[in-house]
């Protein structure tokens, strides 16, 4: 009898310390909820849901209602992980996209404590439920960041076409293809004339803005969706051309050159026209397994030096 007063404020102590959890749990923003593995029923989840998700809390029943409010690529992975989890009593965590009852999704992240009874068996899951779409959010601007990084980094910073990285990568796929195809691979390599004349007339920035046109004008003269052109360095641009014949690259290049003429970029400064004009090397050969990429280049690196030695604005081929 004695202690029944103590007895009663230990109980009004637990009741008011069943308020304080009560309060804390339905006042953050994690959503706290609570399912009986035996029957897969719901026990318990925190009001916050109806905020987040829209759906009521008395409307999530069974495991069911959590399953069917995912979205269709995420339920099939996620519940077989979850029940797989669950049985081993394993905590766990799962990121998904939630259904709303407006019919949207939203990212949600549940962190998962495996409750075990006596004898070791799940008894019931008790977890909380994030709202993570910011974060998601988030990682996938950095996503597109990444991408888009990953696209700068083989591309030209002045002329926006293929730079020296992406043409290395291109030239060995091409060069295995043709390989494999036993196809013609053709290839020009560019080369403005007389470009240091321009510079130091003209100056660095017009030097830049020449650069791109030419680009521009080469990029525009291909018309195959394999077809490439790359700024191999400085005022030398390279060409890859699959599956093209001697004739094809011969028709190219004479219109390249026609192309560059109609531009007439004023080269005031150029002892052989009024313009700007280029040379070019020109290769053409079907691929053997034995045969040497890097001999390739040096090959066109050739007919481009011949091609100025035999003075300028014109292309040679070298022999294949
Ligand atoms: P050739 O007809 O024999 O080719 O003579 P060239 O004067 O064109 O040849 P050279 O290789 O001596 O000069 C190339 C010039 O290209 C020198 C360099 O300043 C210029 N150059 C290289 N890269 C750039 C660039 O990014 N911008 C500008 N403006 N000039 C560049
Ligand atoms: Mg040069
Ligand atoms: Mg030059």
């Amino acid at each position: 009898m004695s202690d029944q007063p103590f007895s009663q404020d230990k109980l009004a102590g637990t009741l008011e310390e069943d308020q304080i959890y009560k309060t804390l749990l339905e006042s953050t923003l994690a959503i706290p909820w609570k399912i009986d593995w035996a029957t897969k029923e719901y026990r318990y989840v925190g009001p916050q849901i109806e905020k987040l998700l829209g759906w009521l809390p008395s409307s999530w029943k069974s495991v069911e209602d959590w399953a069917t409010r995912m979205h269709p690529e995420d339920r099939e992975r996620i519940v077989d992980m979850c029940v797989a989890q669950s049985i081993a009593g394993i905590d766990h965590e799962a990121d998904y996209r939630a259904l709303t009852a407006s019919g949207d999704y939203i990212w949600v992240r549940e962190v998962v404590h495996v409750v075990r009874d006596a004898e070791d068996k799940t008894e019931s899951l008790v977890g909380f439920m994030f709202d993570i779409s910011e974060r998601k959010k988030q990682e996938q601007e950095l996503e597109r960041l990444r991408t888009q990084l990953e696209e700068y980094s083989y591309q030209d910073g002045l002329t926006g076409i293929a730079n020296r990285r992406l043409f290395n990568e291109l030239f060995h796929r091409e060069w295995l293809s043709a390989i494999r195809e036993q196809r013609p691979l053709s290839m020009i390599m560019f080369d403005i004339d007389y470009f240091k004349n321009y510079n130091d007339h003209y100056g660095h920035i017009q030097g830049d803005a020449c650069l791109q046109e030419v680009a521009k004008i080469l990029k525009s003269s291909l018309s195959r969706p394999r077809d490439v052109v790359a700024r191999f360095g400085g005022e030398e641009f390279v060409m890859i051309l699959p599956d093209t014949s001697a004739e094809s690259v011969a028709e190219l290049a004479n219109r390249i050159l026609q192309n560059i003429r109609d531009a007439h970029i004023e080269h005031a400064q150029s002892p052989i026209a009024p313009h700007i004009t280029i040379s070019m090397g020109v290769k053409t050969a079907v691929i053997e397994p034995t045969d040497d990429k890097i001999k390739f280049l040096h090959d066109l690196d050739r007919a481009l030096y011949r091609a100025k030695r035999a003075g300028r604005n014109c292309y040679l081929s070298e022999p294949t």
